[in-house]
């Protein structure tokens, strides 16, 4: 199913151009018009899902394989030496299109932190508590 109104879906199906890094019959994966770093990357399945939570299972099994697939070309590529894969579920998760999409962003030598978090200091009890909380709607 494709969405009329959605920007990612005209990208991924080639109704709006884009500078293409690879595509093949479900995902075409473009260079992000505002990279992180160079090369920065997404891949956008060319079915709409609004996220994770509604990808099928066929694309979820193609899709980190990919990441790593195109991770590996950027280092031989490019000359990074590590690469980040990112995926944002949610506005408070920073998800800003609404179409599934994972990115895949070059890491440099000395480059600028681009994922990061101040780490908390939970106890065991709070770590014991909050699994169990997760794990009964599963
Ligand atoms: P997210 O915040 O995870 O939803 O990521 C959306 C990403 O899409 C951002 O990094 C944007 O720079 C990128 N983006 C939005 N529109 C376009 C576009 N037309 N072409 C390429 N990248 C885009
Ligand atoms: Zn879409």
């Amino acid at each position: 199913m494709k969405d009329d109104n959605c920007i990612f879906c005209k990208i991924a199906n080639g109704e709006i151009p884009s500078a293409t890094v690879y595509e093949d019959e479900r995902f075409r994966a473009i260079l992000d018009m505002g990279p992180a770093s160079k090369g920065h990357t997404l891949i956008l399945p060319k079915e709409h899902f609004k996220d994770v939570c509604e990808l099928d299972e066929e694309y979820a099994s193609k899709v980190l394989q990919l990441g790593g697939k195109i991770g590996a070309a950027m280092k031989k590529s490019l000359g990074c030496t590590g690469f980040n894969l990112v995926q944002n579920n949610g506005t408070s998760a920073g998800q800003t299109v609404f179409h599934f999409h994972m990115h895949v962003i070059p890491r440099y030598d000395n480059g600028a932190p681009i994922v990061t978090w101040e780490p908390g200091s939970p106890d065991s009890e709070e770590l014991k508590e909050t699994a169990e909380r997760i794990h009964a709607e599963l």
